[in-house]
């Protein structure tokens, strides 16, 4: 009977907004509710960088890529 509750016990697949992976929901206390969704981590890092800025790693969804063309620019960029 218990192993049923393996199949019946809930999980929910949401996408780590800032490298991508699927997390479970479900199981994850790495979370984050931004302009009313919530969002959630693999990892403290992926959440800590995502509370630095969120809305780089939601316009990455929104509008393509224009992360990169910021990354390239710092790429460019150095300091000596
Ligand atoms: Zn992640």
């Amino acid at each position: 009977m218990s192993w049923l509750n393996l199949f019946t016990r809930s999980t929910r697949i949401e996408k780590d907004p800032v490298c991508g992976m699927d997390v479970d929901a479900a199981r994850t206390n790495l979370s984050k509710e931004y302009e009313g969704k919530r969002y959630h981590f693999c990892a403290p890092s992926c959440l800590k960088a995502f509370e630095a800025n969120p809305g780089e790693f939601l316009s990455v969804k929104a509008e393509g890529h224009p992360a990169d063309d910021r990354r390239g620019h710092r790429q460019a960029h150095t300091c000596d």
